[in-house]
């Protein structure tokens, strides 16, 4: 059954001013699954229009924090008791394993939102005082306006619940643009925020291609920041395009985390760590860890007990309850991996698993690509500087310290890092050294809705997760009331006027 659906403008289900529509298939199967609009600029004008009324009127941000957060728990809540139909859907559009989206990426967001319910009550400026002697100074945070969210396809559900749990927590309006290729399940969040009483016009939906709608909201005058989690060209591009308007920026983009395994580190437990950290989500994440740097004294032993369990990854159908690895989202992302991996072969590097489509016939539709480990690669190739997302793991063999730092920190990326050591004092001076905006010790991908997750480098800047989200999404006021009532101020000779005066 495919399924039909529209665009939430306004708090009402719309098809494209264009007519048009856009198909969306279950990269698993390679079938049509669902048909959605395909906005466009027209649409853009229309949405922005109704976001800024909503917001200037002051529906949402004029509530009190207390009542916004009892609209958000109620959606968390709605969103909560639809659990099975949302993995279904996430699931049938993306290719993940079911166990993935029903016991993380779901069940995560939730809390993500919860979080920011409770936290849209926190939001308040620095402790008032009178720092001239005669002014008494506010500092008030506020919404800064209609924000545009531009999410992803690896986690829609997830990176949606990022964007729209600080951005609505702080009392802005938001359009949301998902990824063309996975937009069901943010329709149907748009669907439960309406019946969990999100007034009209705070949340719209607008389906449609990135260079088209994506570009027409990121240029338009209205929309007062944009937040984007994606790939660092369209991070780049978008970043050129919002400079005529100087737009607020949160970019979550590319990364290519080093997963760094000293001699006296825990093997069995690096090498489990590895094959989690490196292959989530197809290896479609942005924090995996792509870059595995093993101290030479170990390096044979790591790669036995790796290779060992990259061998027993099970590749499959997403709604197979054991499956490991479902597919990854697109034939043209496995044309894009398989191309990264002849490129490093053709250059000399080895590759010792994987390295092609698995050949069982009932995968041959979908887009299945092997768990995939590649050695023998220089620093400066493709596989080691490039974000590849796909089930590539590069292992290289280091001596010290100071060199796996330096290597480590080698690449424009800066999202995320690991270290393994049973050493304390290893593992902190490491952790300072690596410029990475997280850093593991003996683990690698972990997060908590309390905590922040945010790039250094050309990974992005601006936090999801944490109170820091929820501020960056809000604007600083400084409100000053002069106490003395005089009409002359001893200042005021200097603009106007004598001393004595
Ligand atoms: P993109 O960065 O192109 O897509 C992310 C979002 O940006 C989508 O909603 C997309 O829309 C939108 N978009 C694309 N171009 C523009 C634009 N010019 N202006 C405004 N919005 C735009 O990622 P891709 O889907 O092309 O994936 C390519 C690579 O990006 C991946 O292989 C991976 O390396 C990286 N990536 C990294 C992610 C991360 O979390 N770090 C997430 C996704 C991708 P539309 O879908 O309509 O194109």
């Amino acid at each position: 059954m495919t399924l039909e659906l529209k665009m939430l403008i306004n708090g009402r289900w719309v098809e494209a001013a264009g007519g048009r529509y856009m198909d969306v298939s279950n990269p698993a199967t390679g079938e049509v699954i669902a048909r959605v609009p395909e906005g466009g600029v027209e649409d853009v004008q229309v949405t922005v229009q109704a976001a800024k009324e909503a917001f200037d009127d002051g529906r949402w941000s004029g509530l009190s924090p207390g009542e916004r957060a009892a609209v958000l728990w109620k959606w968390a809540d709605l969103l909560e008791a639809n659990s099975e139909k949302l993995v279904e859907l996430e699931c049938r559009n993306t290719g993940k394993p079911v166990k993935l989206a029903r016991d993380s990426d779901i069940p995560f967001a939730i809390d993500n939102l919860r979080f920011f319910a409770g936290a849209a009550r926190t939001l308040e400026g620095r402790a008032a005082t009178e720092y001239t002697g005669v002014h008494t100074s506010i500092i008030r945070r506020e919404p800064v306006g209609v924000v545009a969210s531009i999410s992803p396809w690896n986690y829609p559900f997830l990176m949606a619940a990022w964007k729209l749990g600080p951005a609505l927590a702080a009392g802005n309006t938001v359009v949301i643009k998902p990824a063309s290729l996975t937009p069901l399940t943010t329709i149907e969040m748009a669907r439960l925020a309406r019946e969990a009483g999100l007034p009209d016009g705070v949340l719209n939906v607008v389906t449609g291609p990135g260079q088209v709608v994506g570009e027409a909201l990121v240029t338009h005058p209205d929309v007062a920041m944009v937040s984007l989690t994606g790939d660092t060209r369209t991070g780049r591009a978008i970043m050129s395009l919002a400079s005529a308007s100087l737009k607020r920026l949160h970019l979550e983009l590319g990364g290519k985390a080093p997963f760094i395994v000293f001699a006296d580190a825990d093997l069995a437990a690096a090498a489990q760590g590895a094959v989690v950290g490196g292959y989530v989500n197809t290896g479609q994440d942005c924090t995996a860890a792509t870059r595995i740097y093993v101290q030479e004294e170990v390096f044979e032993r790591f790669m036995e007990l790796f290779l060992e369990r990259v061998q027993a990854i099970r590749v499959g159908d997403p709604f197979r309850p054991d499956t490991d690895m479902g597919p990854l989202i697109s034939p043209a992302q496995v044309e894009r991996v398989a191309g990264f991996v002849d490129r490093a072969r053709a250059a000399g590097a080895r590759v010792l698993t994987g390295g092609g489509r698995p050949d069982r016939p009932e995968l041959a539709a979908g887009a299945y690509y092997l768990p995939t480990v590649i050695t023998d690669a220089t620093d400066d190739s493709e596989v080691v500087q490039e974000e590849i997302f796909g089930p590539v793991v590069v292992v290289l063999p280091f001596r010290t310290e100071e060199e796996v730092v330096a290597r480590a920190n080698n690449v424009k990326y800066g999202l995320a890092s690991s270290v393994w050591t049973g050493d304390v004092y290893k593992a902190m001076n490491v952790s300072r050294k690596l410029r990475f905006g997280a850093v593991w010790i003996n683990d690698h991908l972990p997060l908590s809705s309390e905590m922040p997750h945010g790039g250094y480098k050309q990974s992005g800047f601006g936090k999801d997760l944490s109170l820091y989200a929820l501020e960056e999404y809000t604007s600083v006021k400084h409100v000053m009331a002069d106490l003395t009532g005089q009409v002359k101020r001893p200042w005021h000779y200097t603009v106007f006027g004598e001393p004595e005066d």
